[in-house]
């Protein structure tokens, strides 16, 4: 071999860099992948205010809220939702209130109901998204039933929200919050954090929301089960073997730095703005199979009656 030929060895050898390298999962995205569109219902449940008043929320709170969920998976430029990291994108998925009710009137897709809490009937089963949907339930063929459950303050900051996961044959999908047989499934925000408040705590932005709604359509924490091993099966955000609660940078696995701002941890709001190519082809993935996932996009709620 001579010593032009180990030149060119040595460029292709070593010539990237790490840095240089795109990240990890180099499966291509389509371009332009179509954009779905997934209708949500709203279900301001209360305590008896006046519509604008503590639990009963705004119009405004609810639509902005919406608004906010949009920016995020649409990462959309000029918002806090945008993002330029080189594993980050546009999902492509976007959510709008439902115009039509399973009865086929028009609707706003903002349902208030009063609900004591402290009054639920003994044959509803005790998980949260049941004990939500005793109040009011729009079939999960054809809506994403979320709920702003009108918890006390002394629980904001204590209990964000929680969802139910997607039936799936993706890998993790044993460690999925599965809803009962024949139960309930949607999403529960505490009131506090459902849209942009001026509430303490880091909690404020709207983005419990994005966060559940990942885990509604499949995916898990960064952290996954705590090890360094089996994490969130997504080869692009770095595996991290601790509750990622922080919103300052740290070292995780494998000498690499966490992914503080993915939507997927526990960080303050105002941390967050990025989905991973590999987190957003799980979600679609999700969106095209599962059951009452992909059943959404030919919802009669997208069209008004
Ligand atoms: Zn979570």
């Amino acid at each position: 071999m001579n010593k032009y030929y180990i030149i060119i060895l040595a460029v292709l050898l070593f010539g990237c860099t790490e840095e240089d390298l795109p990240p990890e999962n180099n499966e291509p995205i389509p371009e332009e992948p179509e954009v779905y569109v997934v209708p949500v219902v709203v279900h301001v449940l209360h305590s008896g205010e006046e519509i604008g008043q503590g639990s009963n929320l705004s119009e405004e709170r609810v639509r902005r809220q919406i608004e906010i969920l949009n920016e995020d998976f649409r990462r959309k430029e000029g918002t806090r939702g945008f993002n330029d990291h080189p594993a980050g994108a546009d999902a492509r998925i976007e959510f709008v209130l439902a115009r039509q009710d399973p009865e086929g009137n028009p609707t706003s897709g903002i349902i208030r109901t009063p609900a004591d809490l402290t009054n639920v009937p003994d044959h509803v089963p005790k998980t949260e998204v049941d004990l939500m949907a005793n109040f009011n339930y729009w079939n999960s063929e054809s809506y994403i039933n979320i709920w702003s459950a009108p918890y006390d303050r002394g629980i904001a900051n204590a209990h964000l929200g929680s969802a139910t996961g997607p039936d799936s044959d993706l890998p993790g999908d044993d460690r999925f919050t599965k809803p009962l047989p024949g139960g309930a499934e949607g999403i529960v925000i505490n009131r506090w954090h459902f849209g942009e408040s001026t509430l303490e705590g880091g909690h404020n932005l709207g983005r419990t929301l994005t966060h559940e709604m990942g885990h509604y359509l499949g995916l898990l924490h960064t952290w996954g089960t705590g090890d360094c091993e089996t994490n969130d099966y997504c080869e692009d955000t770095p595996a991290v073997d601790e509750i990622v609660t922080s919103s300052i940078s740290f070292i995780g696995c494998a000498g690499e730095r966490v992914m503080i701002a993915n939507y997927m941890n526990y960080t303050h709001d105002h941390v967050m703005n990025i989905f991973t190519r590999d987190q957003i082809q799980r979600m679609r993935y999700v969106l095209e199979t599962s059951p009452r996932r992909n059943s959404l996009l030919d919802s009669k709620g997208l069209e008004a009656p």
